[in-house]
């Protein structure tokens, strides 16, 4: 028996406007019987249904079904009772299209853990859909559809049937037939129907409720035949409305109304009376427990999995795609020298300690690591040839200041980029190599003992033919040979570059066509910049195997002193009563030695032992204030240690130390640097760094010459190596940029996986409606509608980390490719991606991860929604409100 006891709904707006749509509702319901509840639209009737149905919930009263109270209803009460006592049937079918005939109504069995296939095809075949079984909905007539909703409703034997608007799209006489079939089902069971057809009400309802604006507005009760027939109660007479009276059923009212013994007629024309309801409810729990059946869960999950099947392996494509080129993109990386294949082609590598190519043109230049000498020994041992030491610290060539102003200007204007450029440098040489190599009067000219500084530094100082030629050409007074420069100058050997053969026509060209407009554009392709310039640096460094330095300031040496009094010691730290200045940053000291005039015009003189520093360097180094104003009369002289390193890193070798007496201090309009006494300064110039970097011959050792080296801070320079500048000199801007482009792609497919497991599941939630409606729980549904998104995930984890070693080694070669011909230069077996083995596993993870997260978020969303608003989210196009 069902009880509805001050049964009330109340329907909250989302503007906050209330509706009560059932307002204290008092009915009972026998145990069969077939139900009618009329009333025009929005009565109430739905809302009456669904409440009973455990498709939404009550907001103040009872329902009693059979004992149970849906008012102290959990959860999974609800998902029970929807389950095994309940059979709904909805006007629109609500039949699941991915599901032939027999499935949709295998589903109801399923979620209560049975699977009777007799059951179902005597089902079928009692609506009259034998031989439909393997249809789809869409297949099949509105009434056919309405007879699997039926059967479905039907097959777990629920005691309760409840169908809303069930014949509201079907025709006369398709509705005629099935609620023939519910009118026979109803001598066993309580069927209970909405409908706004009277007609229908008439013909078949055992009971008419008529619901009006959430109220009852009649309940009447088809009478029996028996209480159909003329009968006398008291002083009524009740005629029968389905036949005429008998000729003796006349004569007795006839009588009656005579004599006075009848006061009243009353004629039941519709067969109907009002009901009273008997008042009492038992308390008992019918409800069963059951779980979804095994091999149904399986085919469902098989079913929602499949569909969609082209986009989900859309997304798997893409997604994969996108994956393999962000783990690419993130793994671009500038090529390390320990990585460049050696090339046995060339003749020589030469190795710079610390030495790091100038940017400006790719060719090392300055490198301030002091090689050592075992360094030099290991390199010889491994080699197994001699190795010979490049020497980093070039001096001036000097005009001599009566002819250098003019001249100055002259070479400039003359010699453009490219002579001038050549006459910037001196080369200095370790003069064994020079010996070793190309011997005397062979490559290079070379005047044994007369360079001015052999005694300060080692080696020989060598300019090109070039810068000797160029001085010819605008000294003709003071030079007319290779041996007059060595005389006046401070050159030591000459190098024989061959140019004058090289670029005959372009030098014809310029003498001949001085200031012509077309000279002006061939000359540019001697000049600085130009490729063939660079060609032609490269060749003098290669094949010569010395550091060439050039010299930008050439202006400010040509003028400068030649006498080598100053110079510059790097890496220095003072020690002042156990305290180190500067702490951690170890200082350039610029020196010098010699007398000078302060601003008074004083000859000064440094002595051994001590020192005058300019007051700003003092300041900066030990942390005073001292100014211009009081430097002089507020210095206090005191003792210094002096340590001089060879790098200034953590872990730099201490090369010297030394006591001074800081005896003052100087502004630097008097004087430049820091003073100290002659034998000070030339002990301090063998702490200057020399030697930077190592010659060695290309043998089959050189390659484990390289990657010794390497350990200790050693970068090899050779043609392979340079063009490696350059690749990296690109990568300067891809890397950080594909590093951009892959951190916007990772979040892009972040959104885009959480934006697809969402929508599928979102999409889906109409079947997850009609599944819970049938009492199915959240866990059945999410095995059910999770399992396709998740395996979507692992396709793309499986995808992407099975071809990102093939993607890489595609995309290296690519790259590598296009580098050569851009640069114009060799392929190099070089790999500038470089994916670490995690990266693919974790970004797989990360897939599965978030698409297995976001379906069940997405889940979790409508997890506490009632059935029905779940079900209407298919006619808010996917909104759940
Ligand atoms: P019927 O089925 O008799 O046409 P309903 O039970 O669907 O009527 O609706 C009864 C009343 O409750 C109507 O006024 C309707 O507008 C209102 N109503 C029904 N469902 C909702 C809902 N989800 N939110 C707000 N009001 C609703
Ligand atoms: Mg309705």
């Amino acid at each position: 028996m069902i009880e509805f006891k001050k049964l009330r709904k109340v329907y909250k707006s989302r503007n906050g406007g209330k509706c009560v749509a059932l307002k204290d509702i008092d009915l009972q319901l026998p145990d069969t019987g077939l139900v009618f509840i009329i009333g025009k639209s929005g009565s109430g009737k739905s809302t009456l249904l669904n409440l009973l149905g455990g498709l939404d919930t009550i907001t103040s009263g009872d329902i009693v079904a059979d004992g149970n109270s849906l008012s102290t209803f959990k959860k999974k009460d609800f998902e029970n009772y929807r389950s095994s006592y309940i059979g709904f049937i909805f006007q629109h079918y609500y039949l699941l299209e991915e599901l032939t005939v027999k499935q949709n109504v295998e589903l109801a069995m399923g979620i209560i853990g049975k699977d009777n296939q007799n059951k179902v095809n005597d089902l079928l075949e009692k609506v009259g859909l034998a031989g439909y079984e393997d249809r789809y909905p869409k297949e099949l007539s509105g009434g056919q559809q309405q007879r699997v909703a039926i059967a479905r409703a039907l097959v777990k034997d629920p005691k309760l049937i409840l169908g809303d608007e069930l014949t509201g799209n079907l025709d006369h006489k398709t509705s005629v037939d099935i609620l023939n079939v519910l009118k026979e089902i109803s001598k066993e069971k309580l069927v209970i129907i909405v409908s706004h057809n009277l007609d229908e009400a008439d013909q078949f309802a055992d009971r008419v409720i008529e619901l009006h604006d959430g109220i009852i507005l009649r309940d009447r009760t088809r009478i029996t035949a028996k209480q159909y027939d003329f009968t006398i109660k008291g002083n009524v007479a009740y005629l029968p409305y389905f036949r005429d009276l008998t000729p003796e059923e006349a004569k007795i009212l006839e009588a009656g109304l005579r004599s006075g013994r009848i006061k009243d007629i009353v004629q039941r024309d519709d067969g109907f009376v009002t009901s009273t309801y008997p008042k009492k409810s038992v308390r008992k729990h019918l409800l069963s427990r059951c779980n979804f059946h095994k091999k149904r869960k399986r085919q469902y999950t098989g079913i929602y999995t499949g569909k969609g099947f082209i986009g989900k392996s859309l997304t798997v494509l893409i997604v994969t795609l996108m994956i393999l080129c962000v783990s690419v993109f993130s793994s671009m990386h500038k090529i390390e020298h320990s990585e460049v294949p050696y090339d046995s082609s060339e003749k020589y590598v030469s190795l710079v300690k610390g030495g790091l190519e100038n940017p400006s043109n790719g060719i090392f230049s300055a490198s301030y690591y002091r090689v050592l000498d075992e360094e030099i020994e290991k390199a010889e041992s491994i080699s197994g040839a001699k190795v010979y030491k490049l020497l980093g610290i070039s001096t001036s060539i000097t005009g001599s200041s009566s002819t250098a102003g003019s001249t100055q200007s002259d070479m400039r204007r003359n010699f453009r980029g490219f002579y001038i450029l050549e006459t910037y440098g001196t080369l200095l040489c370790d003069e064994q190599f020079l010996i070793d190599k190309y011997g005397k009067g062979g490559a290079v000219e070379y005047v044994e003992g007369s360079d001015p500084y052999s005694d300060e530094i080692p080696g020989v100082s060598i300019i090109t033919d070039y810068t000797a030629d160029a001085l010819i050409k605008l000294n003709p007074d003071k030079y007319t040979s290779y041996e007059d420069i060595f005389t006046y100058e401070k050159a030591t050997a000459i190098v024989k570059t061959g140019y004058k053969e090289r670029y005959a026509e372009i030098i014809k060209a310029y003498d001949e066509y001085k200031g012509d407009d077309e000279y002006e554009s061939l000359w540019h392709d001697l000049s600085r910049s130009s490729p063939l310039f660079e060609e032609y640096l490269r060749e003098i460094v290669y094949s010569l195997g010395i550091n060439y330095t050039f010299n930008e300031d050439f202006v400010g040496d040509i003028f400068a002193n030649p006498k080598r009094t100053t110079g510059t010691v790097r890496h220095v730290v003072f020690e002042r009563d156990g305290k180190v200045y500067p702490e951690e940053l170890k200082t350039t000291l610029g020196v010098s030695y010699g007398s000078y005039k302060d601003s008074a015009g004083n000859k000064i003189t440094v002595q051994n032992g001590q020192m005058k520093m300019a007051y700003d360097k003092y300041n900066s180094i030990f942390g005073t204030a001292y100014t211009l104003t009081n430097y002089s009369t507020d210095f206090k002289p005191h003792k210094v240690t002096m340590k001089v390193y060879d790098r200034n890193v953590e872990g730099g070798v201490m090369l010297c130390e030394m006591e001074f007496e800081i005896i003052g201090l100087v502004s630097a309009s008097v004087t430049s640097g820091t003073r100290i006494g002659k034998d000070d300064f030339n002990k301090l110039k063998e702490y200057q760094i020399q030697t930077i970097g190592l010659y060695v011959e290309n043998n089959e050792n050189v390659g484990a010459v390289i990657s010794e080296l390497s350990t200790l801070e050693y970068a090899p320079k050779s043609i392979a190596f340079d063009a490696i500048a350059g690749i990296n000199k690109i990568l300067t801007v891809f890397v950080p940029l594909f590093k951009l482009i892959a951190g916007g792609l990772y979040i892009f497919i972040a959104v885009y996986l959480i934006n697809y497991a969402m929508q599928t599941i979102k999409k889906n939630y109409f079947q997850i409606g009609v599944f819970r409606s049938f009492g199915a729980n959240n866990f059945d549904v999410g095995n059910i509608f999770i399992t396709g998104v998740v395996l979507t995930g692992l396709a793309i984890a499986v995808l992407s980390v099975g071809f990102a070693p093939l993607i890489v080694d595609m995309y290296n070669a690519i790259l590598v490719e296009s580098f050569a011909l851009v640069l114009n230069t060799n392929a190099f077996d070089i790999r500038v991606i470089n994916m670490p083995d995690w990266l693919p596993i974790v970004n797989a993870i990360g897939v599965v991860v978030l698409t297995a997260a976001s379906a069940i978020i997405s889940l979790l969303v409508i997890k506490n929604l009632k059935p029905i608003e779940i079900i209407r989210a298919k006619d808010n196009g996917g909104e759940v409100s």
